[in-house]
This record gives structure tokens, sequence and C-alpha cells, in this order.
């Protein structure tokens, strides 16, 4: 299996407008920098499957019948925004399935168009396409949130974005679980003031270091944390990586190994 992030900005993205920060400055000059909405692709045997629907250019990226389904982490605009656009399109419609939220986000879940809504998936109760086992966790966010953990034959990768920490079953189910390679929110620089929705640097290696995957990928980052790491201020333990928009990971009988970057970026 594969995964590619698609996005790995926090809800202001990178750059943000009217911000000339380092990162915002450096982003708007050479376009690898800009980080899009949180979102992933993940390619199995059992199908390709969207993580996340924030980025507004599905419409483009994706032809009909290109996703086996859509899997949401929860109802924030900045990772349900593009299927306000992709709902009112034909082809064959798209299974999506995400956590109970009875307030979804605005009218979508009222006027769903061709995505076909599933019932909320519950907690630790894995869903299956083909051998590709998809297991919801719950993470600690404003709104009801589930990571998810990705197994496919005795590969397993965990996506946990929004937290901040992880709730003790999740963390416990995780450590009896361990992933090969942990995709998780870094929204935040350091900070001595324990961040409320989203992991700061220390919270992410401090689950980084209790789960012991293979390798870690920060993700959601905003523009405060990409300038620090633009400017170098920052050193990552090994093992623990930054993300990039289109970065990829596969992970098959010759083990995980990183991707080159993928193909040109769109927008
Ligand atoms: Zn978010
Ligand atoms: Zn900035
Ligand atoms: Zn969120």
């Amino acid at each position: 299996m594969k995964i590619t992030l698609l996005g790995t900005g926090d809800v202001r993205q990178v750059p943000v407008y009217g911000c000339d920060c380092e990162a915002c400055y450096r982003a708007r000059i050479d376009v690898s920098y800009v980080r899009r909405p949180c979102s992933a692709l993940l390619e199995s045997a059992g199908g390709r499957l969207l993580l996340d629907g924030g980025l507004s250019d599905l419409c483009q990226r994706f032809k009909p019948g290109d996703l086996d389904a859509i899997l949401l982490t929860h109802y924030h605009v900045d990772h349900v925004q593009g299927l306000f656009h992709l709902r009112w399109g034909l082809g064959p419609t798209i299974p999506v399935f995400g956590p109970e939220d009875q307030n979804g986000c605005a009218d979508l879940l009222k006027h769903p168009g061709m995505l076909a809504f599933q019932p909320p998936l519950n907690a630790f109760e894995s869903i299956y396409f083909g051998d590709l086992q998809l297991t919801p966790l719950p993470l600690q966010h404003s709104k009801p949130t589930f990571g998810y953990l990705l197994r496919e034959g005795d590969h397993s990768i965990a996506y946990l974005t929004d937290t901040v920490g992880l709730p003790p079953e999740t963390e416990a189910y995780l450590k009896q679980h361990t992933p090969d390679l942990l995709v998780v929110d870094c929204s935040h620089p350091p900070t001595e003031i324990p961040p409320r929705n989203h992991n700061d640097l220390n919270m992410a290696l401090a689950i980084h270091h209790s789960l012991q995957p293979g390798k870690t990928v920060l993700t959601h980052i905003s523009h405060e944390l990409d300038a620090m790491f633009a400017q170098k201020l920052i050193e990552l333990p090994a093992g623990v990586y930054l993300a990039e928009d289109q970065m990829g990971w596969s992970l098959d009988c010759g083990g995980l190994r990183r991707d080159w970057r993928m193909g040109a970026l769109i927008g």
C-alpha cells in the first residue's frame, strides 16, 4: 500500500493570505513549499481512498470513478470544504465514511449530491476494503474526530490528525499494534502553554516516543512552525520527518520506503 500526502497545512494553509513570514514568502515564490489542507490518498489492492476532503480542487485531481471511497477524520471546514463542490458532480456515487457528528458541516449531510454518506463508524470497529483493514481511533479535538489505523498484510499506517495528545485507549491500542508509519498532527511550534486542539512539536514527539513507530511524519503544519523549520531552528530526531505536500511512502514486502515526490503539483 502507498500513502501520498496531498496536503500538509493547518486550517490557514501556507502561505497565509497577507503574511510575509519566512515560510509564507518562500511558498509564494516556490510552489513546492505550499501547504494545502491536510489530506492524503491511500492506494492499496483494496482500492483508492481519499483521507479527508479539504482540497478545493478535488474535481480537477480525480476523474469520476477514480476514488473508491472518502474517509473523513472530522467535519471541520479544512477537512471537508472540497466536498461542497464535488457533491454536485455526475458519475458513480462515492461512499463517505466518518465519525458520528449530528452537526456535520453546514448542509453537507442534508444535501449530499453524489456523495453517499455511510452510517457513522464506531471506535475500534474495523471496516474492510478488500484486504485493507481500517480501524477508527478516537482522537482529542474540538469536534468528534477519528484517526485511522490502515492495515494491509503485515504493514500498517496510523493517520492521526487533528488531535491534541491521544486518548489513553487510542494510545494503548497503538502500542499493541505498532504502525510502520505514523502520520501525526503537529500544528504548533513548541510551546510552554498546553495547546487546546492540536499538538505542538513537543506533544507530537512525545507520541512518537511513546508509540515507537517505524517512522513518523509530522503534518497539519502551521506557518509559524514551518517558518522555524525554514530558519533551521529545529532539528528532528532520527526517524521523524516534516511532511511536504506530495510526499509519498510505500509499504510492501520490501518494507517502508519514501517515494520521490509525485508528479507536478496542481494549483
Ligand atoms: Zn484541521
Ligand atoms: Zn506566515
Ligand atoms: Zn479540526
